[in-house]
């Protein structure tokens, strides 16, 4: 079925799109992630790209680039490198990341590779794993009577290691809503440093473990038990974890639980004891 409404652009030989896939959900997927898939003759794709979604790319070779956190970054050279060899192969090379493109994703350092040598590139956004995903568990990443910010940080960095060049009470301070990529492995650290910052013990966390798909799992906790709730789940990566009085508001918009038939458990977590949209 061709896409109605627009001239959807058309990948030509020897360009390379470099594509967000969503953090999951196939219909989380743009328009423009659907027309670059149907055109592609090549999609190279990461580790948090669901495969079904290949299957929206019959026609095309699909070429599995993952990488698991905390490797050495040769490796990403090598992806940047196989991008630029197949788009002057002539191939329509579509290259598939999780979540949005530029958002902790290496995006821009391939993108820059590619220009550096001549190659001509799209950018197409996708939902990032931090804004979407927590939307699947019932929590809004801004609320009005929460936060006026939002901050999204990495949980380690390149090397694996704990992020020593983030300023954990300058972010504690400063951001009501925390939202962590790649945080795992080092939670028992952040969450450290959050409370020695000032966060309370009791400030509400959830984890959102391979959100928007059919494993998503979601945890409540709070700072000062999420180190010991999720080792009791066996919680694993890939997860989200958003520190914040907007994950209360999740025990009145857990939509999922909703639809499978739960009463909502509260609907007024924040006790505002007035109508939602009352000024
Ligand atoms: N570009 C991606 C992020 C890549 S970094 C985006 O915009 O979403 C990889 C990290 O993203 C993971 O360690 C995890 O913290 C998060 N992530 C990606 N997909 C996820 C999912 N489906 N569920 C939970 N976390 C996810």
């Amino acid at each position: 079925m061709p896409l109605p409404c627009a001239d959807w652009p058309s990948l030509q030989p020897g360009w390379v799109w470099l594509c967000g896939a969503g953090p999951g959900d196939p219909g989380l997927l743009t328009l423009h992630a659907l027309n670059a898939l149907r055109q592609a003759d090549v999609v190279i794709y990461d580790a948090l790209v669901q495969e079904a979604i290949l299957d929206w790319a019959p026609q095309a070779e699909h070429i599995y680039a993952g990488k698991r956190g905390g490797k050495p970054s040769a490796k990403q050279r090598d992806i940047s490198l196989r991008l630029v060899e197949l788009a002057r192969a002539g191939k329509r090379v579509l290259r598939l990341k999780g979540g949005d493109p530029f958002v902790f994703g290496r995006g821009g350092e391939e993108a820059q590779t590619l220009v550096q040598h001549g190659v001509p590139i799209r950018i197409i956004p996708g939902i990032s794993a931090g804004i979407g995903g927590l939307a699947y568990a019932g929590i809004p990443v801004t609320h009005r009577d929460v936060n006026q910010s939002v901050t999204f940080v990495t949980g380690h960095d390149q090397s694996g290691n704990a992020t020593g060049s983030l300023d954990w009470p300058a972010i504690a301070r400063g951001s009501q809503v925390i939202v962590i990529y790649m945080g795992m492995k080092h939670i028992a650290h952040i969450s450290g440093e959050l409370m020695r910052a000032g966060r309370a013990a009791s400030e509400p966390v959830a984890i959102v473990t391979t959100a928007t798909t059919d494993q998503q799992r979601v945890l409540e906790t709070t700072l000062g038990s999420c180190v010991a709730d999720i080792e009791a789940e066996g919680l694993e990566p890939p997860a989200i974890i958003c520190v914040g009085r907007a994950v209360s508001m999740r025990q009145v918009l857990d939509w999922q639980a909703q639809a499978a038939g739960e009463a909502p458990r509260d609907l007024d977590p924040l006790g505002r004891g007035r109508p939602a949209e009352s000024a």
